[in-house]
């Protein structure tokens, strides 16, 4: 088999380690971590759930992720754009899975395919709402729209003056037919912190929110799915989970910030792995990668990891990282590369660490956790995993 592409992915137990032999890197997905998480975090509430799966399932495979979901008894899968929800779409007539399927940012020109493919849309425009039940009425099918309210993060969503108007058009809609409000829905914006301004500010966001509802009551209209937490929220905001939880980063197993607990269990579900492609002697007084930012104080081993910021491993952690090799933390050394990077395997005056061809666990496994890797580069662990793995060889891991 040659080099796996993001999108060829393998069945689970399938051999695919040839696809080592020119890729000397792989990213190992374990979707039944996944399927676990999310039954872990629906067991929490009577909510529904939604599964989000967005930016290729933050980096573990979209279709991969859907089918994790669908395994944990998810039937919503959420996606930002709406070109991702078309290819949910196609995966779930592929896979006879019945879903339901909901974008939130998508080119309103392509609202006849969407609403053509079955997807439910977010509308935070009363024109939006329009052109839905127009597109809905050309294809004989029934707009499913979930009104937006900006209940305070001002991104998404009608504030609370130009929401009562979208209300008003959205009546109007259903009332024509065509179009059907399947839910109401808002985003926090601070249900991550735990301090009392966190607190205050999801607590008038949710009060905001119970207003709309009242709107959208006052005008006739049934709310369908009430929706507003995502992971932040349904974990730490039990208010906030109203009728489903968008669940995100918390299904691949990462808290949304260090003051969110997580329920017992729950693990990360990406891994990535490199062989050493390079081991060697360096003299003393060498300096190591662009700008020589470390030098040797004496000879030591130096080995070569064939990952670079290309693939997702963040340049701003250079110097600070450590891996994982045969079960020594090992410090990476200098500038982090576009495709590679320098760790040390120890004293020149002992045998090194490991030799070319050993594994090293560069996410996850005996390694340090996108968490961690986030710190180091000043960021969260939702860049470090939907930026990993441009260019790598995927494969699932082994059922247990
Ligand atoms: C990304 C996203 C989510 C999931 O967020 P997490 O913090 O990863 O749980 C939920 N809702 C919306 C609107 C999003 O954009």
């Amino acid at each position: 088999m040659s080099v796996l592409s993001v999108t060829e992915w393998p069945t689970p137990g399938r051999d695919l380690d040839s696809a080592m032999a020119s890729m000397p890197a792989r990213i190992i997905v374990d979707p039944a971590a996944i399927t676990a998480n999310l039954m872990a975090l629906d067991a929490l509430s009577e909510a529904e759930s939604m599964s989000v799966i967005k930016a290729n399932g933050y980096g573990h495979g979209r279709d991969v992720v859907a089918q994790a979901a669908v395994d944990a008894g998810v039937r919503w899968l959420g996606v930002a754009q709406g070109s991702e929800a078309l290819q949910v779409a196609e995966w779930a007539a592929r896979s006879g899975t019945e879903v339901r399927i909901l974008t939130w940012i998508y080119d309103p020109d392509s609202l006849p395919l969407l609403i053509g493919a079955g997807i439910d849309v977010s509308v935070s425009e009363v024109s939006h709402v329009l052109y839905a039940a127009t597109a809905a009425a050309e294809c004989g099918r029934v707009a499913r729209i979930h009104l937006k309210i900006d209940t305070g993060m001002s991104r998404g969503g009608a504030t609370a003056a130009d929401f009562r108007l979208l209300v008003a058009a959205a009546a109007q809609a259903v009332e024509v037919g065509h179009c059907e409000v399947a839910g109401v829905w808002s985003h926090l914006a601070r249900a991550d912190e735990a301090g009392v301004e966190g607190r205050e500010a999801t607590a008038a966001q949710q009060r905001e929110f119970d207003e709309a509802l009242a709107v959208v009551k006052a005008a006739g209209l049934g709310a369908g799915i009430r929706h507003l937490a995502a992971s932040a929220g349904g974990l730490a905001h039990p208010g906030a989970r109203y009728d489903m939880v968008r669940w995100g980063i918390a299904q691949y197993g990462y808290a949304p910030s260090p003051d969110v607990a997580m329920p017992a269990g729950v693990r990360p579900a990406l891994r990535v792995e490199a062989r050493l492609t390079l081991v060697k002697r360096v003299d003393a007084g060498r300096g190591i990668s662009y700008g020589a930012l470390a030098r040797l104080d004496e000879a030591r081993w130096l080995g070569i990891v064939p990952l670079g910021y290309a693939n997702g491993i963040p340049r701003l952690a250079s110097g600070k990282a450590w891996v994982s090799v045969n079960g020594h933390r090992v410090r990476q050394l200098g500038r982090i590369c576009m495709d590679q990077f320098v760790i040390d395997l120890g004293s020149a005056d002992r045998e090194p660490l490991g030799s070319v061809g050993d594994i090293v666990d560069v996410l996850g496994g005996a390694g340090p956790d996108a968490a961690e890797w986030a710190e180091w580069a000043q960021t969260i662990p939702y860049e470090i995993l939907t930026g990993m793995g441009v260019g790598v060889a995927r494969r699932l891991a082994a059922p247990v």
